[in-house]
């Protein structure tokens, strides 16, 4: 079975879609998952959370996921920038990560249940 199926499962965003997967080596081993959008998916403005006309696209930012067996796992994407009417150039959310955090949502919940259970 192949990751991409996986993550389709366990966490599918609509606009988003997972291209690749690769696992690399290095000081430690990583899965590395490709994410882009949609082809016909409008980027929103992170401040009014409304569809905003695309600026350009930022560096491939790297999110860490929830390990899987013990290997790192990465989500790697590029977010776009917009120029909103209402509140100028903002860079697009994404569902998986809050702000400017590289931590996804799903990795502070795994973290968070295991301090809970260490505790
Ligand atoms: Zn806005």
């Amino acid at each position: 079975m192949q990751v991409k199926i996986i993550l389709n499962r366990i966490e599918k965003h609509p606009s988003f879609v997972y291209e690749a997967v690769g696992l690399v080596d290095g000081p430690r081993l990583r899965l590395e998952v490709k994410v882009r959008t949609r082809a016909n998916a409008r980027a929103k403005c992170s401040g009014c959370g409304r569809p905003a006309p695309g600026d350009d696209t930022l560096a491939e930012r790297r999110f860490e996921f929830v390990p899987l067996w013990g290997i790192a796992v990465f989500m790697l994407y590029a977010m776009r920038r917009v120029v909103c009417p209402h509140c100028g150039v903002k860079v697009e959310p994404v569902p998986w990560a809050t702000g400017k955090h590289r931590l996804t949502r799903s990795a502070a919940w795994f973290l968070a249940r295991w301090a809970r259970r260490l505790s």
